[in-house]
């Protein structure tokens, strides 16, 4: 058995001589989720000019803190509105987002003001030279890098592209990634049970998850418990996909086909991850096509999708981050010692900030990954006591 630190290297030392999509521009709302493929850099300064963050006055501090009479307001200044050059001896109205008139250092907020009945004004307060004002390029500088490549665009990042003016992003071209579910004893939802028989609900999931990650899925369909049929629909997918996944099949009972048909068909590496829930993982190549094959049982697909199969597609698209942030955080349940496999619990925080697991952690039971929100890891062999600091993966960093 190796260990997941082990086998995520090995997924990635093949991602990486894969080589990556070629970058393709795409309309900007088109970008989120997708892998940014070149930094961005910023072709305007943001703000691109001095201006207003209050709806107040603008003029200049010392004269404003000295002045003997009230002062006149010599123009208004509205939003998208640019004024003229600040008249000495008097203040302009100004309005949130609006140009500073040049000669103007400050801006007082109206609730500071009084104005008389000639429109004049005076200040309850003192004025600092650059308060409220923020100034050109106090974000960004034309030509900063905003953005990394590497990034997957999320949706304040595509604001930020707009805010400098893109509107066109160049993005890894996504992959193609053939899904498959196996095993005569599945129905797909819609059909009637028969004795013997279960939904299918691997495959909805796993088509689910590859479509978050920004890939393009093509649904193979359920593939029968039948060498031949296995043997042909993963040919036929690896044709057309960058990368096949099947769920089920996987393990060492005499209708486990899906290895069999991989092993003819290309090359096959079956791996015990020491994770529980998923221990088997079948890692391979059938013609250009990588092969992922997940264990059968909905949790133990859902975890090794998140952990393994997630990480892997991230790696292939040029994605920097590949794997989920991990929070540390104390345990609000004891544990019993797990084997020699890194076991990972279903459950949530409470309200303190502790983990607590699900009650049913049985690797059949789907509920119990909705009606939770993250995984809690517990290490291989050593017991886990309340209080004591674990690792926690919530569910969004596995989207
Ligand atoms: P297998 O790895 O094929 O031996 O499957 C392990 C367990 O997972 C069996 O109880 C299967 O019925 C179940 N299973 C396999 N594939 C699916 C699927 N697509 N949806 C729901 N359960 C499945
Ligand atoms: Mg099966």
């Amino acid at each position: 058995m190796r260990s997941l630190h082990e086998t995520l290297d090995q997924l990635f030392e093949h991602a990486q001589g894969c080589g990556l999509p070629a970058g393709e521009p795409v309309p900007l709302f088109s970008a989120l989720g997708k892998v940014l493929a070149h930094d961005i850099t910023s072709p305007v300064d943001v703000p691109a000019y001095d201006n207003s963050q209050m709806d107040g006055y603008a003029g200049i501090a010392v004269e404003m803190n000295n002045a003997l009479a009230p002062m006149a307001v010599s123009q208004r200044i509205a939003a998208g509105h640019p004024g003229g050059a600040l008249e000495s001896g008097t203040v302009a109205r100004i309005f949130t987002g609006a140009p500073i008139p040049s000669g103007a250092n400050a801006v007082i907020m109206q609730e500071q003001v009084n104005v008389d009945a000639q429109g004049c004004v005076t200040f309850t307060e003192p004025v600092a030279p650059g308060q409220n004002i923020r100034w050109r390029a106090g974000d960004i500088r034309a030509g900063q890098t905003i953005l990394e490549k590497g990034r997957r665009l999320k949706p304040a990042d595509l604001a930020l592209c707009a805010s400098v003016g893109l509107n066109r992003l160049s993005v890894r071209r996504p992959l193609t990634v053939a899904v498959f579910s196996s095993g005569d004893e599945l129905r797909q939802p819609g059909e009637g049970l028969e004795a013997g028989q279960i939904y299918d609900s691997n495959r909805p999931m796993i088509l689910a998850m590859a479509t978050e990650l920004g890939c393009r899925v093509v649904d193979m369909g359920c593939l029968p418990d039948r060498l031949d049929v296995t043997t042909s629909q993963l040919a036929k997918a690896a044709e057309t996909c960058d990368v096949i996944l099947t769920c089920g099949g996987v393990s060492v009972g005499e209708e486990d086909h899906i290895k069999s048909a991989i092993g003819a068909l290309g090359t096959l590496a079956l791996w015990k991850v020491a994770i529980k829930p998923g221990k088997p993982f079948a890692f391979g190549t059938v013609g250009g096509a990588t092969f992922l094959g997940m264990p059968g049982n909905p949790v133990a697909a859902w975890v090794t999708f998140g952990l393994l199969v997630r990480p892997y597609l991230l790696a292939r698209m040029g994605a920097a981050q590949t794997l989920p942030t991990r929070w540390r955080v104390p345990a609000a349940f004891d544990w019993p010692a797990p084997d020699l496999r890194q076991e990972f619990l279903r459950g949530g925080l409470n309200a303190n900030g502790g983990a607590e697991i699900h009650d049913r952690q049985n690797s059949g039971v789907l509920s119990s990954v909705t009606e939770s929100t993250g995984l809690i890891e517990i290490p291989a062999g050593q017991p886990v006591r309340r209080g004591e600091f674990v690792g926690f993966i919530p569910y969004t960093e596995l989207l």
